[in-house]
């Protein structure tokens, strides 16, 4: 399969956009060197790269200083130069994040010093303004996010596998990672296409990262614990009864790593509505009739598990409600956008998220990057990775440079 396999510069498991833009970062830092990417799925962006809200972050949310904070400004600002440049769809559509109640209104007001400390400007609007804005929507204030935007991630990821290839790279599809022995020169790494080497090598794994990661006897701190979330799409009636131009968003739960579910104009015209947040039975379980004894032994035997469900129990219970009731959905919705019903909406395709979780119970909220002699792990990379992908694929990249001088 590969003629010189000492050849290979860097392997990075994982067809996602992590994994695609740290092998394109890598052959534009050093032109010529040979990067494989390995995906086990016949297609790039076959996971949380290709099933998410599909939204341009501003970084209003992320406690200032964090990673996520930081690349989420760089990566957005790295994205949209990239959309530009290769015609992608992507429209800087705005959001709204809206206070319901009372009690919502403290929470605003963080989000808004948020926003000033992490460089972000926000607009704070009243209800009249806010209707004037979106006259469908329901709220007492609001924080408004002019450059929030939207795009398709899916569509990103398949162009970076066109650059990658023709900078003399390779995505080699349907290649899954079994083993991965660490050596003195070298990272030795079985796949179900055969063995090959190469001298370094990056695990953007995603939902599986953290098993990636074990095979060279890394043994992260946290667990990925899969978070399932599940869209509608607002039927084309009421749609144009929304008529929304923007993003709509709750004031999310400061203490959950969530946003609520939300609604959000597509690059196709569409109106998607959700996620919510509900635990999944399997790593890839994308219903509730997914389910891997060994992805769920691997959940329930971690006790972050049992620490954070004690915690979250109601907050949690609300989250499955919605899941199993279409009109509990409906009403979330309702609270942003008054007379949705479940007529409204039908099923779009769930995602799932890789949420690290620690054994104290923690949901670890910032980006996690780790590393050996000769790999580079990512190990958490939740929202919004995506919209970060180009600012935390330098710092890989600048991982892989040190340990190739090293
Ligand atoms: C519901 C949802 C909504 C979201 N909304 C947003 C949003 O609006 N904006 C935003 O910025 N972010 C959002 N995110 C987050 C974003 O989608 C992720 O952070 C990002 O896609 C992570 O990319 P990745 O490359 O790390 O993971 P993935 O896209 O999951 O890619 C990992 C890849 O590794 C492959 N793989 C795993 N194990 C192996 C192996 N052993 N061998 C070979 N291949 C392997 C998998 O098949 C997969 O393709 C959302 C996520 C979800 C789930």
């Amino acid at each position: 399969m590969n003629p010189d396999p000492a050849a290979v510069d860097t392997a990075v498991v994982g067809g996602g956009i992590l994994g695609l833009a740290t092998a394109w970062r890598l052959l534009s830092d050093r032109p010529g060197s040979r990067v494989v990417v390995l995906e086990k799925e016949k297609a790039v962006a076959h996971h949380q790269s290709g099933r998410n809200s599909n939204v341009l972050h501003a970084g209003v949310y992320y406690r200032p200083g964090s990673l996520k904070a930081r690349t989420c400004r760089e990566g957005k600002r790295r994205m949209e130069e990239f959309l530009a440049a290769e015609g992608l769809p992507w429209r800087r559509c705005g959001k709204l994040i809206v206070a319901t109640a009372p009690e919502e209104l403290p929470r605003l007001a963080e989000l808004e010093r948020r926003a000033a400390a992490n460089g972000v400007e926000v607009r704070p609007l009243g209800a009249e303004e806010l209707r004037e804005r979106e006259p469908a929507a329901a709220g007492i204030r609001a924080l408004e996010v002019p450059e929030s935007g939207i795009t398709d991630y899916g569509a990103v990821c398949r162009r970076l596998a066109q650059r990658i290839a023709a900078a003399g790279g390779e995505v080699r599809l349907g290649v899954r990672v079994r083993r991965i022995e660490e050596r003195r020169g070298a990272v030795r790494i079985a796949t179900t296409a055969g063995d090959l080497e190469a001298r370094l090598l990056v695990n953007c794994a995603g939902l599986h990262s953290d098993r990636v990661a074990a095979r060279v006897g890394l043994r992260p701190a946290a667990r990925i614990v899969p978070f399932r979330g599940e869209f509608f799409e607002l039927t084309p009636a009421a749609r144009a009864r929304a008529g929304l131009e923007r993003l709509l968003y709750p004031v999310p739960d400061p203490a959950f790593p969530f946003l609520g579910v939300h609604l959000t104009p597509t690059v196709t015209g569409g109106l998607h509505c959700g996620p919510n947040a509900v635990p999944a039975l399997a790593r890839e379980g994308y219903s509730w009739a997914r389910v891997s004894p060994v992805d769920l032994a691997g959940t329930l035997t971690w006790p972050g598990t049992w620490r954070l469900a004690r915690r979250f129990w109601r907050t949690g219970w609300g989250e499955v409600r919605r899941s199993l009731s279409r009109r509990a959905f409906a009403r979330a919705l309702a609270r942003l956008l008054p007379g949705t019903t479940a007529a409204d909406l039908v099923p779009a395709p769930a995602g799932v998220r890789a949420q690290a979780l620690g054994r104290d119970g923690a949901l670890i909220d910032d980006f996690l990057i780790q590393s050996t002699a000769r790999t580079v792990h990512v190990l958490n990379a939740p929202s919004p990775a995506a919209t970060a992908a180009f600012a935390i694929a330098a710092r890989v990249a600048a991982a892989v440079a040190e340990r190739r001088a090293g």
